[in-house]
């Protein structure tokens, strides 16, 4: 994997974005915003799943309102979507919220733009530029160079202000435009950048699409926070989210689970238990490798590297450590032995690896 590009950076509430800092998982509720205790429900879970930045739609002055109270509820950072009214930037601002995500090219007055981006200096909140491949000034077919001009556009316009505090997205349906555009920005800007595949479809498709595209640029060392984007519960995005991070070596302290395909010797119905124990493994914030395997004879040696692991043996199975067989168990009692060592599992042999 290529070193990280560095980036200026950014605050947002606690959170340093940017530089060589860490990549962010963020999400957007689809809950309307002025209802509060939906909103604040749906945050809460999305935090507990490992969400780290959080973005709400402000359609109104109720929306932009009800952030001062939502912020009371939650212990990650705001971000305001906002189209077009600059007031309710301003608003926003007033509630407390930690970014703004606004394009100031779309704010037809100047001294409108900079009347927010005062606001925003005054409380250091930065703001995030968004181009989208599907809404290009005049409809215009998108290409690389339109996306990146389009983008220039609204950076020149703050960069006018004298103000830095950017991040930017150059979010494409295509993949390959998707990519190719982030490459260029990367080049060209020097802000964070903000990674996601637009319209990317339900959980299944825009999941695999989002892998591709956003993992392959963090390979690249470009991208400081990604949101999964998905026709589905915003859950699903941080799960994804945090599995392309995991895999690229950029997430901590998720849980890895290693499953062989079955084959024609699988001895139990090793798909339900994996299933099961892949949800299970989603509450564990640990470092640990998990294997089911279908049979006794390949599965331990096939996932020698795992640190608890299963293998099917016609009525009984094998648990192992390291390839080692440590016990017999019934086929009734897998998932709740398997269970007990993961809970048991200590993954401080990770954090000693790590420090030497
Ligand atoms: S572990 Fe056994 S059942 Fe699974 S793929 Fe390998 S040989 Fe087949």
């Amino acid at each position: 994997m290529k070193q990280r590009e560095t980036t200026r950076t950014i605050q947002i509430g606690p959170l340093q974005m940017g530089g060589d800092n860490k990549v962010y998982i963020q999400s957007m509720t689809n809950t309307y915003t002025k209802d509060v205790a939906a909103t604040v429900k749906q945050i809460q879970t999305l935090e507990r799943a490992g969400c780290e930045i959080i973005r709400v739609a402000v359609l109104d002055k109720e929306d932009a309102q009800a952030i001062k109270e939502i912020k009371k509820q939650i212990s990650i950072p705001i971000v305001a979507d906002i189209h077009f009214d600059y007031r309710l930037a301003l608003e926003s601002i007033k509630s407390g919220v930690d970014k703004i995500r606004l394009n100031p090219g779309n704010i037809p007055k100047r001294e409108h733009v900079k009347k927010v981006v005062q606001a925003c200096k005054e409380k250091k909140i930065p703001i995030r530029i968004g181009v989208n491949s599907g809404s290009l000034p005049n409809r215009a077919e998108p290409t690389v160079a339109l996306m990146i001009e389009t983008a220039k556009h609204h950076v020149d316009i703050l960069e006018s202000l004298d103000f830095y505090d950017i991040a930017l997205s150059l979010k494409a349906t295509d993949m390959n435009l998707m990519i190719e555009t982030y490459r260029e920005a990367a080049k060209v800007f020097p802000y964070p950048l903000h990674l996601g595949v637009t319209e990317a479809g339900t959980a299944f498709t825009g999941g695999i699409k989002s892998a591709m595209g956003i993992g392959i640029l963090l390979y690249e060392g470009i991208g400081n926070t990604i949101r999964v984007s998905l026709t589905d519960n915003p859950v699903l995005e941080i799960q994804a989210a945090k599995e392309i991070l995991k895999n690229l070596g950029l997430k901590d302290k998720v849980p890895n689970l290693i499953s062989c395909p079955t084959c024609g010797r699988i001895q139990f119905n090793m798909i339900d238990i994996a299933k099961k124990v892949e949800a299970y493994l989603l509450k564990v914030n640990k470092n640990i490798n998990v294997a089911i395997m279908g049979c006794l004879v390949n599965g331990p040696g096939e996932a020698k590297h795992a640190d608890i692991g299963i293998a099917g043996g016609g009525g009984t199975a094998a648990l192992f450590r390291k390839g080692e067989i440590i016990k017999k168990v019934k086929e009734s009692e897998i998932y709740d032995e398997l269970i007990k060592e993961i809970d048991n599992f200590d993954d401080s042999i990770y954090d000693k690896k790590e420090a030497s």
